[in-house]
């Protein structure tokens, strides 16, 4: 088989209504392009007839191949497999919902064409979201551009193109807890964002609950930060100074005579106020340890059930 020159990876779990109508898409925009491409499907641990719909796919069209996971990896895992597999000279990510419209694929491309070696889609507009999820995904982007020390781009999701020295980078990086926006920006290279609409599902429900969201922000900001493990120094800094002063202050007063703070309430409230925050600080800790254990088990981070249209050597 010729190398392609894109690859298109795009995950999925549980998108048997979405996949067919993705397919054309694809295959009309790249088909338009005249150059080789693949479309890499991951399936992420589907439950419906996901697996069976993506083999009816590569019956059709040879250049649809299958990664098949073991069992339900995650959104950015399953991306990870994607690029793992892909062999074009740039691979584009995107979701299989039609949420990333398949169109806007050339534009990026173009961008690639004048030297740029990561194109990420940015949502200039996001049609038929919930205000509870555009509330937290700016209040996510807000957090992760404070606490983070990469550049991490505003509205900027998982649809891009990766030039492959990028890919090869990336695929150096195999760490567990993945936030492959803040890896991209990591990596450096010539980078630029193309604006898009992004538009509602094709079909079916979102299946990023707002569970993986707030866990998909806890790997965001301890996978580049370690501003939170510092934050106990400021926080007992304060609350050494506010003690001492509080002790200053009451000794002036026993001595001159007076002692106003004798109540067990006082006391209670400062010693629940003490734990409460150290049991965050611990907790903190614990996120910080969670990873690093993650890490030094060393797992793979993936287990396949089986590749379909891959070459022997795969
Ligand atoms: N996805 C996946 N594994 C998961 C969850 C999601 O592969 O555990 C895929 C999903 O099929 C879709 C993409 O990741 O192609 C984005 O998910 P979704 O559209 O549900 O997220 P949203 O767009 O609502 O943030
Ligand atoms: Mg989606």
């Amino acid at each position: 088989m010729p190398r392609p020159t894109y690859s298109i990876v795009a995950p999925a779990y549980n998108e048997e209504e979405t996949l067919p109508e993705f397919y054309r898409h694809v295959r009309e925009v790249m088909d338009g392009l005249g150059e080789p491409w693949e479309l890499i499907l991951v399936n992420d641990g589907s439950t419906d007839n996901t697996g069976e719909v993506m083999r009816q796919l590569h019956e059709q069209d040879p250049r649809v191949r299958i990664v098949e996971f073991a069992r339900n990896f995650g959104h950015q895992i399953a991306i990870t497999a994607g690029m793992d597999h892909a062999s074009g000279d740039a691979v584009v990510t995107i979701d299989c919902d039609l949420q990333d419209p398949p169109e806007v694929i050339p534009d990026l491309i173009e961008r690639w064409k004048e030297g740029y070696q990561v194109v990420y889609g940015v949502r200039a507009e996001r049609e038929g979201e919930t205000w509870f999820k555009l509330f937290t995904a700016r209040l996510f982007y807000r957090l992760i551009a404070a606490l983070t020390d990469v550049e991490i781009p505003m509205e900027a999701g998982d649809f891009r193109l990766l030039d492959r020295q990028v890919v090869e980078e990336l695929r150096r990086m195999r760490e567990r807890r993945r936030f492959i926006r803040g890896m991209t920006a990591w990596v450096g290279y010539r980078q630029i964002g193309v604006p898009y609409v992004r538009h509602p599902r094709f079909a079916g429900e979102t299946k990023y609950p707002f569970r993986k969201m707030f866990r998909l922000a806890l790997d965001a900001i301890t996978g580049f930060s370690d501003f939170p493990l510092r934050l106990a120094w400021l926080c007992g800094a304060v609350m050494l100074g506010l003690g001492l002063l509080l002790g200053i202050v009451l000794l002036g007063l026993r001595l001159a005579g007076t002692s106003p703070l004798a109540g067990q309430g006082l006391m209670l409230t400062v010693a629940l106020l003490l734990a409460g925050v150290q049991l965050i600080f611990v907790g903190i800790l614990g996120e910080y340890l969670a990873r690093i254990y993650d890490e030094v088990r060393g797992r793979p981070l993936y287990t396949v059930h089986r590749r379909i249209g891959f070459d022997e050597e795969m």
